[in-house]
């Protein structure tokens, strides 16, 4: 296919990847936001099989080449549906980690097989351009694949826990190491010939990713996480340099610049700096004073009586919702009952952490799905200014995002986290099914307070035993 037609078709797949973008930033028109995204990229996997590059090469010829291309779709079409319909909503963020790194996987192996297979077959005119950027992607690529594994291997608690991984001179190394592999590239770039650096530039980027994620700690999984998406993005936008793919190369950015924004967002959810989160080593488990998670202390225990009886007498009451909503799959419950409430005169609003659940907007989502009106959610900021004349907080599954000590203990791992302030409220109704703690690890000092009641169980069933009585 002229290669004209297919710059103009990658020009086309630009427009509707930045139109579907810019259409998941609104919860109403996310989901066609990323049909449009989709179909953007059929659009771009067509063209780039069909072209042929500066020197007359088809990207796919022949029989064989073909039979190939049909397999690996077969498989990967075949892998992508069934994760998409059998993956829970709370293994979300694990898929979304494995999805980072099979992009940067794909990107480093993509040059690797560029470097050996085509490069000077094709004969490209300036190689220091070629060793530079199959240099980078390499190195993105692998320390995306690698961090990935780890973010993946904490988030599921599998191999790893919730905990900072430390050693001595952690810094250092890892210095030395993001030293060493940027010489390697310069000096690819000083003698392009020299190919078989790639493997050492390989080596020590999968060394590095596996360095840099372990010390960070479950808490700094969402900035860790957008992080990584972000240079899954970088990563493509390399290998569109070393394929000469103009589709590649804004697909790359759009994705690396997305994710640096979302990383952003997430950084400020948390009042951490990025360098503080890669370099801080924090998230360590603090076992509650008093022995365990609450240990000796006392809590108010609450029945769905009780707690219907409460909000029944409320003016203004707000739901904190949190990654135990996700798991308990509450959301449609709790859309049953602030309707019911809301019918009986009761104002109920929603405040939003944008760290709460396991990936960002995780919260959003699930609410979307329940059809809860989108007016009714309160961000972080919103929900704060409102929280010391609610009559009523029902906090459903939420842990570390409402954790007082983030505002006073300079010894928590969460010290300096903005939080949803709901122990404000005049009342405060905690869901959960014990007294353990969140992601974090960490005792939470709002179960202990005077105006706080625990109403334990599952999310789902709690809410649906407070509407049985409402509605009694
Ligand atoms: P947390 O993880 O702090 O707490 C969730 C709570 O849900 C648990 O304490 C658990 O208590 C409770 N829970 C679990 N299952 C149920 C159930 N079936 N019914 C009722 N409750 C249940 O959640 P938050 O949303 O408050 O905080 C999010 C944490 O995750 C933060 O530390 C954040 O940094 C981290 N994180 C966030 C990501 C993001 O992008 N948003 C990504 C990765 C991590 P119990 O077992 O007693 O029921």
């Amino acid at each position: 296919m002229d290669q004209n037609i297919v710059i103009a078709a990658y020009l086309l797949v630009a427009g509707l990847f930045v139109y579907g973008l810019k259409m998941m930033a609104h919860y109403r028109t996310a989901r066609r936001g990323n049909f449009v995204s989709a179909i953007g990229m059929a659009i771009a996997i067509v063209f780039t099989l069909l072209a042929r590059d500066d020197s007359g090469v088809w990207a796919v010829s022949g029989k064989d080449g073909w039979t190939f291309v049909i397999i690996a779709a077969v498989i990967g079409s075949g892998v992508g549906l069934f994760l998409a319909v059998t993956v829970r909503m709370t293994g979300m963020p694990q898929m979304v980690a494995m999805f980072n790194g099979f992009g940067g996987l794909a990107s480093a192996l993509v040059v690797f097989s560029e470097c050996f297979k085509h490069w000077g077959a094709r004969g490209d005119s300036d190689p220091v351009h070629m060793s530079v950027a199959i240099g980078i992607s390499t190195l993105i690529g692998w320390v995306t694949f690698w961090g990935s594994l780890v973010a993946f291997a904490r988030l599921q608690e599998f191999l790893l826990s919730g905990r900072p991984t430390l050693f001595k001179f952690q810094k250092i190394v890892n210095f030395a190491a993001l030293g060493a592999v940027i010489l390697l590239i310069v000096l690819w770039g000083m003698f392009p010939a020299a190919k078989l650096l790639i493997i050492p530039i390989a080596v020590i980027a999968s060394a590095l990713g596996v360095m840099f994620t372990i010390p960070i700690g479950g808490a700094d999984m969402p900035v860790i996480i957008s992080l990584l998406n972000s240079y899954s993005g970088l990563a493509a936008c390399a290998t569109g340099f070393v394929l000469k793919n103009p589709g590649l190369i804004i697909a790359g950015s759009l994705v690396g610049s997305s994710g640096i924004v979302l990383t952003r967002i997430m950084c400020i959810g948390m009042n951490r700096s990025l360098v503080n989160v890669l370099f801080g080593g924090v998230g360590a488990i603090v076992v509650a004073p008093g022995g365990g998670a609450g240990g000796d202390k006392r809590v108010t225990s609450w029945t769905a009586e009780d707690a219907a009886m409460c909000l029944e007498d409320s003016s203004l009451v707000f739901i904190v919702p949190g990654y135990g909503m996700a798991v308990a799959q509450a959301q449609h419950a709790v859309k049953e009952l602030s309707d019911l409430l809301e019918e009986r005169g009761v104002q109920v609003k929603f405040g939003i952490h944008e760290v709460a659940g396991r990936m960002p907007g995780h919260m959003n989502v699930l609410l979307a799905e329940a059809e809860v009106p989108y007016e009714k959610l309160c961000d972080r900021s919103e929900t704060n200014s409102e929280l010391d004349r609610a009559d009523a907080v029902i906090v459903l599954g939420a842990n570390d995002v409402v954790n007082p000590a983030a505002r006073h203990d300079k010894g928590s791992p969460i010290y300096g986290m903005p939080i949803l302030d709901v122990d404000k409220a005049r009342t405060v109704m905690v869901m959960k099914r014990t007294l353990n703690p969140g992601f974090a690890g960490i005792d939470n000092e709002l179960f202990y307070q005077d105006n706080t009641a625990m109403v334990f169980g599952d999310g789902k069933k709690t809410i649906s035993d407070i509407i049985a009585v409402l509605r009694q």
